[in-house]
């Protein structure tokens, strides 16, 4: 396999490319609220909440976090229920996590000021060399470079790179490519002017190269197969698992259990149950789940439905049951908590995308929930 097949631009090549991009960057870039602020954590908090969601989606959720951890003290002061609060219906939950905990670093260890250099940065919880890049650059105004999902598709149209971009070879070369780029006045701006164009004009599919600023010196517009770059990995399929959850109400409660910190979902709230192992029938998965965990015998059981849920790297079925009142009392086992809640109570509570499609299933979803409720469910949960 190759990785240098491809021209490096030369020292004028290299500042043309530069000025096309701001200057169209100047002229089309998206007015978004954090590009209306020289706030370090303004622009962090944006920058994690951006990681795996859409900008649309992220832009309200950005300012009412804000109005409510205004500084770096508040947030690392907050209790992490209510930052979870903040961060409900957003996903990804170890953001949430990682941001407080990062916040009481800065506060513990850099007097509360966020560090201004890359190296320093990645040493902070969620902050890995893209977003460590981001920062410095559009925060700090250093030259560090970012390579995410948009900028490796402009790089290698670009540049015409053909090789697998999930290569670490490869990937070590767009860096490069991206750090020489980003040397020069306004490097926070050329980061955004690639990402941005990316995002609007060198998409995955139909590329509008013909109001793109780099199509002149672009090899992939010239060969004509922009579309077939950047060349990924075939994809491995994703590891099945299926999995059982019960919703088990007594005394008009239901009893919801939280998983351990760390690892997938840790830390959320979600109807008991578990994995299925070794064909195991999902209702005596359950059942089973359910003495093991909890201590619960079940009586009544009624399948209602399924639903599905893809992570990364896994695809998971689960199998939803009403249950009928339980017998014995809670004796827990490997859980963070259990609580016996009313269904509002814990539709407010943070949880991921399998426990909501379920309570959807089940009919007890409630949307976004009120803020106000939220904070007085969680400060019940906690006293
Ligand atoms: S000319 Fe087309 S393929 Fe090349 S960078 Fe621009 S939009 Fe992408």
């Amino acid at each position: 396999m190759s990785t240098g097949t491809a021209s490096e631009p030369s020292s004028a090549a290299r500042l043309r490319l530069r000025r096309r991009l701001l200057e169209w960057y100047d002229a089309n870039r998206r007015d978004l609220p954090w590009r209306r602020t020289r706030d370090p954590y303004a622009i962090w908090i944006s920058e994690i909440m951006l990681q795996q969601t859409r900008v649309e989606t992220v832009i309200p959720y950005y300012e009412r976090f804000l109005l409510r951890f205004p500084d770096i003290e508040s947030l690392a002061n907050a209790d992490l229920e209510d930052v979870y609060g903040a961060w409900t219906g957003l996903g990804y939950y170890s953001r949430a996590r990682n941001l407080r905990s990062a916040a009481q670093t800065v506060v513990a260890e850099h007097g509360g000021q966020l560090p201004a250099d890359a190296v320093t940065l990645q040493s902070l919880s969620g902050i890995g060399r893209y977003t460590a890049g981001a920062l410095a650059s559009i925060a700090f105004d250093r030259n560090e470079p970012v390579v995410d999902g948009n900028v490796i598709r402009v790089l290698a149209r670009r540049f015409g790179i053909r090789d697998e971009t999930t290569n670490k070879l490869v990937v070590d070369r767009l860096w490069r490519l991206a750090g020489k780029l980003v040397r020069g006045p306004r490097p926070g701006d050329l980061n955004q002017a690639l990402m941005e164009l990316g995002a609007t004009i060198c998409t995955p599919r139909t590329p509008a190269c013909g109001v793109c600023p780099l199509r002149r010196s672009c090899q992939a517009a010239r060969a004509g197969d922009a579309e077939a770059l950047p060349v990924k990995a075939k994809k491995t399929k994703p590891l099945r698992i299926e999995a059982v959850a019960g919703w088990i109400e007594r005394r008009g409660k239901v009893v919801v259990v939280r998983r351990p910190h760390g690892g997938l979902l840790g830390g959320m709230w979600e109807l008991p149950g578990g994995t299925i192992e070794g064909g195991v029938k999902p209702e005596d998965a359950l059942r089973r789940h359910l003495a093991a965990t909890l201590g619960l015998s079940l009586r009544r059981v009624e399948s209602a439905g399924s639903v599905e849920h893809v992570f990364t790297h896994r695809r998971l079925r689960l199998h939803v049951f009403r249950c009928g009142k339980p017998d014995g009392r809670v004796r827990r086992a490997d859980l963070l908590d259990h609580r016996w809640l009313s269904p509002s109570e814990l539709s407010q509570l943070p949880h991921g995308g399998p426990t909501r499609k379920a309570l959807a299933l089940l009919g007890k979803a409630s949307g976004e929930p009120h803020r106000r409720r939220v904070r007085r469910s969680l400060a019940e949960l906690q006293s």
